[in-house]
C-alpha cells in the first residue's frame, strides 16, 4: 500500500478461500464482494494472513485474511452490505501498527543509561525500542557472540563437552538462535508488525509479514542476527559478551528499591534502569537475585517428550497426497487432546517440519530435548514436543521446587542416555505397551540415541496424559503412534517454572523502582515473538513513565 493509502482506514476481510492453483489477484474481487463493496472502492490491498487449511485430507486450500485500505469515512457512506459484513464479523477494523520508537520519551531519560541483561528476543527488542527512542543502552550477555557460540556448539556435538556459558540456551540471540525460528504468535499486538518489518530489513523473508506459519530457520537466523546487531550498534547500543550478571547494588528509593549498578563477571556496571531478560534456565542468576530481594513465584510449566517421525508420514497424514509436500513444503501439525480418564490434557508444541532434535541444556549432567530446523525444512524428519502441564501438585511447594523436580528428571534422562549426551529413545508402541524397544533409530539427534524406558522416566500422570494423546493423535495422523514414531529424551524446558511478579501498568518488578523483568524467564512470554513483544512493551512503559 502507498503512504496515502495507509493513511486511510484499515479493514481486515477474514477467511477468504484461495485454491492452491489460484492467483492471488482473485482476492481483490473476492474481498470486495465479501465486504459489500465494489473493487473500485478499494484503495489498497495487502495479504494480512495466509494459512494452509489441510483439515480436509486430500483437498487442502489456503485461507486468507486480506487487509484493505478504504476511504477513512467508509463507515459513514458505506453500503448496507458493508455494514452487514461488519456486523457479521466477516470484516473487522484493524488497529494501526505501533512504532518501535516512542515519539516523546520521558524527560527523565535524558542522559540515562539503561542496562539490558540477556540478548534473547526480549532483551534485543527492549534494547532496540529504547535505542530508537534515543536512550543509551548496554546489552550484557553471559554467553558469547554468534561465531564463538557456534564453535562451542560444534565442540559439544562432536565431543559431548558442554560449555555452561555457551550452548543452545546461552549466547547471542538467546534460546531461539538455534531453532525453527517460528515467529507466529496467537497474540495479535500492534507491535508485531514493526518487529516483523525489522526482521525483514535484516534479511528475513518478506512472507513472514503474513504467513500463518512464518519461520526463519536457524541458517537464516544466523544472517539476520548479525545484521540486527549492526543496526543496533549504529544506534549506539553496546554489546558486552561473556558478561554474567551475578548480583546488584541497590539503594532505597521513594517508591521501592533502585538498582544503581549490576555486579557482573566483568566488573560493576552502573545503570539507571535494568531490563532483566535472562531466559528460563539461568537458575544461578535467579537464586542470586532472589537472595538480594527479587520477588519470585512458582508457576505451572510444560513437560513431556520430543516425538519424531519421518516427515513423509506427516505429509501423507496431513495432505493425503504425499506429493503435495513438494509443492507446499513439508506438512506441519498442531494437535491437542482433552483431559479425561484421570489424565490431564496434552498437546503438541513447537513442531519442526524437516527439522532435527537438539539438546537444550546449559548444565553438565542434565539432558532435555527441543527442536530446530533450517529455512528450507529440508531434513527427512519431523519433530515436535508432546507436553502436558505440571504444577505444584507434582513438584511440591516452594519457588524452586519446579526447577528441582525438572532437574531431577533431566539427570535421569542424561543417565538413561548413557551419560554422554546421547538421548534415550523409545518407539511409541513400546511406550504405550510399557516395554523396552529392542532397537531405535534412525533419528535426527546428532549426539545419537540409545534404547531407553521413556515410559519409566516420566511421572505416571505425565505418562498417562501422553499415552492418551498418542492414541488420539494417531486417529488424526495415521501412524502417529506407530512403530516409526520415536519418543526422544524428555522435553522439560518449553516454558518457565518461575515467574517474576510485576506491576501490570508500570511493568516494574514488585518492590523495585527501576527493574523490568521481561520475556520468558520472567514468565511473560512463551516463544520468540511473544518475548520480543514483551520486551518492546516494557521499554515503552519506561519511555512513557520515565525513571
Ligand atoms: C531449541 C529451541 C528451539 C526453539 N524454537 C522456537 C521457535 O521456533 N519459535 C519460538 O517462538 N520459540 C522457540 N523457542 C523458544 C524461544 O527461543 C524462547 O521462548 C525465547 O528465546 C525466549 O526469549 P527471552 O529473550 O525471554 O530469553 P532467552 O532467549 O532465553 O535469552 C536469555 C539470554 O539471557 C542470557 N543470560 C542468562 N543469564 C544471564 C546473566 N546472569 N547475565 C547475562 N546474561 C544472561 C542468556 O545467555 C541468553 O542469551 C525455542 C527454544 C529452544 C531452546
Amino acid at each position: 500500500m502507498s503512504e496515502s493509502e495507509s493513511a486511510s482506514a484499515q479493514w481486515r476481510v477474514l477467511n477468504l478461500p484461495l485454491g492452491l492453483d489460484e492467483d492471488e489477484s482473485v482476492l481483490l474481487g473476492r474481498a470486495a464482494e465479501r465486504a459489500g463493496l465494489s473493487p473500485e472502492e478499494v484503495r489498497g490491498l495487502r495479504i494480512g494472513h495466509k494459512a494452509l487449511d489441510a483439515r480436509k485430507r486430500g483437498r487442502p486450500r489456503f485461507v486468507v485474511h486480506v487487509d484493505l485500505a478504504l476511504d477513512a469515512k467508509i463507515e459513514d457512506w458505506g453500503s448496507d452490505a458493508f455494514r452487514r459484513a461488519l456486523g457479521s464479523g466477516q470484516v473487522a477494523r484493524r488497529t494501526a501498527p505501533a512504532s518501535l520508537a516512542w515519539a516523546a520519551p520521558h524527560a527523565s531519560l535524558q542522559g540515562a543509561r539503561v542496562v539490558v541483561v540477556g540478548s534473547g528476543p526480549a532483551g534485543l527488542l527492549a534494547a532496540l525500542a529504547l535505542a530508537r527512542s534515543g536512550v543509551a543502552v548496554d546489552v550484557l550477555d553471559r554467553g558469547p557472540a554468534l561465531r564463538e557460540r557456534g564453535r562451542a556448539l560444534a565442540r559439544f556435538i562432536g565431543s559431548g563437552e558442554l560449555d555452561p556459558e555457551a550452548n543452545l540456551l546461552f549466547g547471542e540471540g538467546g534460546a531461539g538462535t538455534y531453532s525453527d525460528g517460528k515467529i507466529y504468535t496467537r497474540v495479535d499486538h500492534p507491535l508485531e508488525a514493526p518487529i516483523l518489518d525489522e526482521l525483514v530489513a535484516c534479511g528475513a523473508p518478506a512472507e513472514i509479514a503474513y504467513d500463518a506459519r512464518a519461520h526463519i530457520g536457524t541458517d537464516r537466523l544466523h544472517t539476520v542476527l548479525p545484521r540486527l546487531r549492526g543496526r543496533m550498534e549504529a544506534l549506539g547500543v553496546k554489546f558486552h559478551w561473556g558478561t554474567r550478571v551475578e548480583g546488584w547494588v541497590w539503594a532505597e528509593g521513594a517508591g521501592g528499591r533502585r538498582v544503581r549498578a549490576l555486579r557482573t563477571s566483568a566488573g560493576e556496571v552502573a545503570c539507571d534502569a535494568v531490563f532483566l531478560a535472562a531466559g528460563h534456565s539461568a537458575r544461578d542468576t535467579l537464586e542470586a537475585l532472589a537472595a538480594e530481594g527479587l520477588a519470585l513465584a512458582a508457576t505451572p510449566f510444560q513437560f513431556g517428550v520430543r516425538i519424531e517421525h519421518p516427515q513423509s508420514l506427516i505429509d501423507g497424514g496431513r495432505f493425503g497426497d504425499p506429493g503435495l509436500a513438494a509443492r507446499l513444503g513439508p506438512a506441519y501439525y498442531g494437535l491437542a487432546s482433552r483431559a479425561g480418564a484421570g489424565s490431564p490434557a496434552a498437546h503438541s508444541f513447537c513442531m519442526c517440519p524437516g527439522g532435527q532434535i537438539v539438546a537444550a541444556v546449559n548444565q553438565p549432567g542434565l539432558l532435555c530435548t527441543n527442536g530446530m530446523s533450517n529455512s528450507r525444512h529440508s531434513s527427512p524428519y519431523a519433530n515436535a514436543a508432546l507436553v502436558t502441564t505440571v504444577g505444584p501438585d507434582e513438584t511440591g511447594p516452594g519457588v524452586f521446587a519446579g526447577m528441582d523436580w525438572r532437574e531431577r528428571l533431566e539427570r535421569s534422562c542424561f543417565e538413561a542416555g548413557g551419560g554422554d549426551f546421547a538421548a534415550p529413545a523409545q518407539r511409541a508402541p513400546d511406550f504405550l505397551a510399557g516395554r523396552a524397544s529392542e532397537s531405535v533409530g534412525p533419528c535426527s539427534y546428532k549426539r545419537g540415541i540409545r534404547p531407553g524406558r521413556i515410559d519409566q522416566l516420566l511421572p505416571e500422570r505425565v505418562r498417562g496424559a501422553l499415552a492418551r494423546a498418542l492414541a488420539h493423535f494417531d486417529k488424526r495422523i495415521p501412524g502417529y503412534a506407530g512403530s516409526e514414531a520415536l519418543l526422544v529424551g524428555i522435553e522439560s524446558r518449553s516454558s518457565a517454572a518461575i515467574r517474576m511478579p510485576r506491576d501490570p501498568e508500570s511493568r516494574r518488578a514488585a518492590g523495585f523502582e527501576n527493574l523490568y523483568p521481561i520475556g520468558e524467564g520472567a514468565g511473560y512470554a512463551g516463544g520468540i515473538m511473544s518475548a520480543a513483544i514483551d520486551g518492546a512493551r516494557s521499554a515503552h512503559a519506561l519511555l512513557e513513565r520515565g525513571l
